[in-house]
């Protein structure tokens, strides 16, 4: 890189010295455009005043006082050799008039129409002298509407009319580059006024500076009065340059107004008042021509120099408090702006002639650049002081970002522990549910034992219906115990669906039977409608999907005081794309890929619901009339339990009800068919009238011999006192163990197996018997005793090889029925009770 560097350097000498070489061997003045002479014409001159005095003037400028509307004429002789040439002199606030032998060749500022003011200007003249001279008799006529102006007059030259211009331009070179200058630094300190802005540091009237240095080229720009070589327009430039003086003190004030302490800032108040005052009485006198700009002019620079008095005075004061280097810079610049801008404003109230913006110019120049200068390190500093301040803003927020994650993070942790905790309590309050409901199954299947017995037993009216009473209040009890225990692991989300292939018949049997009794009670009608043409055998949680239909069943019997409750059952096609999600499931062999979806429509003629209930049915612990229902049991429990369970099972269930006329409840279940078998007609064995019969014994069998088999002794003394009456011999056992120990020793006629028993449960006990040796009960009917699926796994049982199920608590009739239908008919002697 350093290598580089030396070959740049290299290569910029040899250009220069290139340069320098050319330079010197070639003829520079051919190249000038505005080469050509020029002379001067200064002597030989007359002045003429208007009282007809005269008198020669030694050589030009000349200067002598005057009046305003005074006319002034000089006169000479152009020499021959000056015919087509160019003679030009400039001039300040008065009207010209020029004549050559007698004719008239230039004018300015006579006949000029202005709406308002008198102000001709400052202007370099240029009078083209004819071509053709005959004596070269020349007058110019000079008027002012000021008094000492048509008497100044300063020095004349004749050149050719573009040597001339160009001469014009060549002399004020300079002041158009400081005007340059002054526009650039004006640009500069907008563009510093936006980059404050946008980099948000605190604002310091940048701009007005930025004003000031535009205003600044404005006026120092018509100063050089050379602009007519642009665009001649003398009236605007005069009128322009007063305007632009009126203003300028504005910006100054507010600049510093922005910048100084506050006791300095009432100063500049009253400045900036009185200039606003100045601007509005100029122009307002101006307008109604009661004085000129130029009469008022003085104003304008009495406020200027006030201003910058002012400032230089307060900046002085704060340079010595502060001692910093930035103001002492601008001070400087102040210094420079305010001795040129006095230095003219004497040299024009004293010369009235001449380039008054010479000193001001160079002070304008001076201060654009240092306050170009001070205000680029400003800014710079207070971009990089953002930056820190940025930096350090978001370390902050970094910290503070760090400090909620940190807290963010104990929360979570505690969260977490809340959760853990839920769970831990929810699990807790499962597993206690569980057992509290199996604690409390186990009396109450005792209560209703022994109520059974009362039942049966008693013949005094009051006492059975007390029973009654006790029966029914227990009922609810268990299926209240069962719907909580639903619930909960609903609401755990513990309950899955266990699927497996069960027959329909059997479904909607069970169903009916359970149900049967309790409409007969009410004097209602159940009845049964099923499609021919439904499969038998279906894949699918049957004890849950028997669980929905009893317990819409069971609303529509507890809901209905007359008529009639009528199921229906239909199939339909569906998509595959509905079908419940098994796949954990343990999947039957048969299992085919037709998919169907099952209808039960319970429909009854109750009580109804009304419209705006209908969208609450489903909640949890809603129930709807208290009033009307106030006598009818239930927890508002058992259709939020139902409708959970057929979301479960990815069905639909839909209610439509009229209030007061009844409900149709429609359940739609996806289900797999698992053989081709049809179901066939098996509506009219639910349509056959049943007798209620009395829950009396109807038979005897002193002869025959039955096991029972249960770990609850509770259960035993139950069993053995509803079959007290048959005079049944009944043996219990109170294990497997102890179960197999009897078996040997005794020919039993019937077995019951109570399934869930400790250590041997009731599937163990079965097989081990089976393969007892020297067993007299090998070919002995045994029946499962079940608690837990009611009546749903029978399919299993039957499959292991158990002759049949009872599901607990036992009922009466059905233990008996159960004996009936396995005990040898030589065992049994029937009575005739009613
Ligand atoms: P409950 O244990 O009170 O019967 P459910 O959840 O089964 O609780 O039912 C909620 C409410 O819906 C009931 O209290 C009852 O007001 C209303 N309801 C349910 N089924 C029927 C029906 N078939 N006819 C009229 N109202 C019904």
């Amino acid at each position: 890189m350093k290598k580089f560097k030396k070959l740049i350097w290299a290569a910029l000498a040899i250009e220069i010295i290139v340069l320098i070489v050319i330079i010197v061997n070639s003829d520079v003045d051919n190249m000038t455009l505005s080469k050509g002479r020029i002379d001067n014409f200064n002597t030989g001159w007359t002045i003429t005043r208007e009282d007809c005095s005269s008198s020669k003037i030694k050589s030009l400028p000349y200067s002598d006082k005057s009046k305003a509307g005074e006319k002034i004429v000089l006169s000479n002789t152009i020499p021959k050799k000056y015919s087509g040439m160019t003679m030009s002199f400039l001039s300040a606030d008065k009207q010209i008039r020029v004549t050559i032998d007698g004719k008239l060749v230039y004018e300015f500022g006579m006949n000029d129409s202005r709406p308002f003011g008198k102000t001709p200007g400052s202007v370099t003249n240029f009078i083209d002298i004819p071509e053709h001279l005959s004596e070269g008799k020349i007058e110019i006529e000079m008027v002012s509407p000021y008094d000492n102006y048509a008497s100044n007059i300063t020095g004349i030259t004749i050149s050719k009319r573009d040597t001339s211009i160009l001469n014009l331009l060549k002399s004020n070179l300079g002041n158009f580059a400081m005007c340059i200058i002054i526009l650039a630094c004006g640009i500069t300190l907008f563009m510093l006024a936006f980059i404050q802005a946008f980099s948000r540091q605190t604002k310091d009237g940048i701009s007005y500076l930025g004003f000031m240095c535009i205003f600044g080229t404005i006026y120092f720009s018509i100063e050089t009065k050379s602009l007519s070589v642009f665009y001649g327009n003398q009236t605007l430039y005069s009128n322009l340059v007063f305007l632009v003086l009126m203003l300028w003190p504005v910006f100054m004030q507010m600049y510093y107004i922005n910048n100084l302490e506050e006791k300095y800032q009432k100063i500049f108040y009253v400045l900036f008042f009185l200039t606003l005052t100045n601007v509005a009485c100029q122009i307002t006198l101006q307008i109604l021509g009661i004085f000129d700009f130029m009469n008022m002019a003085f104003i304008s620079h009495i406020l200027i120099f006030m201003s910058g008095m002012a400032i230089l005075f307060s900046l002085i004061c704060t340079v010595r408090k502060s001692k910093d280097k930035l103001l002492i810079i601008e001070f400087l610049g102040m210094l420079f702006f305010i001795g040129g801008s006095a230095t003219d404003l004497i040299r024009t109230y004293t010369i009235h002639i001449g380039d008054f913006g010479k000193f001001s110019r160079f002070g304008m120049t001076v201060f654009s650049l240092l306050m170009v200068f001070v205000h680029i390190l400003k800014v710079i500093r207070g971009y990089s002081a953002s930056i820190a301040e940025n930096a350090r803003h978001m370390e902050m927020e970094v910290q503070m970002i760090e400090e909620k994650n940190q807290e963010l993070m104990i929360a979570n942790e505690e969260a977490e522990k809340a959760k853990a905790d839920a769970i831990a309590a929810a699990n807790a309050k499962s597993v206690f549910l569980a057992n509290m409901s199996h604690e409390i199954r186990t009396p109450i299947n005792a209560i209703l034992g022994m109520d059974t017995m009362i039942l049966r037993e008693c013949n005094d009216n009051e006492i059975l219906e007390y029973a009654g009473n006790i029966q029914s209040a227990s009922q609810t009890l268990l299926s209240l115990i069962n719907d909580i225990l639903d619930f909960s692991k609903i609401e755990t989300g513990k309950l899955e669906l266990v699927a497996g292939d069960y027959a329909l018949s059997s479904l909607i049997n069970d169903v009916y039977h359970m149900l049967i009794s309790k409409a007969k009670e009410k004097g209602l009608a159940l009845n049964v409608e099923s499609d021919k043409n439904l499969p038998a055998k279906l894949y699918g949680d049957e004890v849950r999907i028997r669980q929905i239909i009893v317990n819409i069943l069971n609303n529509a019997i507890k809901y209905t005081q007359k008529g009639s409750v009528t199921l229906t059952v239909e199939m339909s096609d569906m998509k595959l794309s509905d079908m419940p999600d098994h796949s954990n499931d343990s999947k039957s062999e048969n299992i085919t890929d037709k998919n169907t979806i099952i209808t039960f429509r319970i429909a009854d003629t109750g009580i109804g619901i009304k419209k705006e209930n209908i969208s609450h049915l489903f909640d949890s612990f809603s129930r709807f009339d208290e009033e009307k229902n106030k006598y009818i049991e239930g927890t508002g429990l058992g259709l939020a339990i139902t409708k959970q369970l057929v979301d479960l099972m990815n069905g639909e269930i839909v209610v439509t009800s009229e209030y007061g006329k009844g409900s149709v409840f429609t359940v739609s279940i996806p289900q797999k068919i698992v053989s081709d078998l049809k179901i066939g007609d098996i509506s009219e064995k639910y349509n056959e009238p049943s007798n209620k019969k009395k829950k009396k014994s109807t038979f005897t069998a002193p002869d025959a011999n039955v096991l029972v088999v249960d770990d609850v002794k509770m259960n035993i003394n139950v069993f053995k006192a509803l079959l007290k009456r048959t005079e049944i011999n009944v043996d219990s056992a109170m294990s497997g163990l102890e179960a197999l120990d009897m078996i040997k020793e005794k020919k039993y006629d019937i077995i019951f197996l109570d399934h869930m028993m400790p250590d041997m449960d009731g599937i163990e006990t079965y097989q081990n018997m089976k393969m007892l040796e020297d067993n007299p009960n090998k070919d002995t009917t045994v029946v499962m005793l079940t608690a837990n699926a009611i009546m749903g796994a029978k399919e299993e049982y039957l499959g292991i090889g158990f002759s049949d199920y009872l599901s607990k608590p036992v009922q009466a009739p059905k233990l008996e029925a159960m004996i009936l239908k396995y005990l040898p008919e030589e065992l049994v002697q029937r009575t005739t009770n009613n």
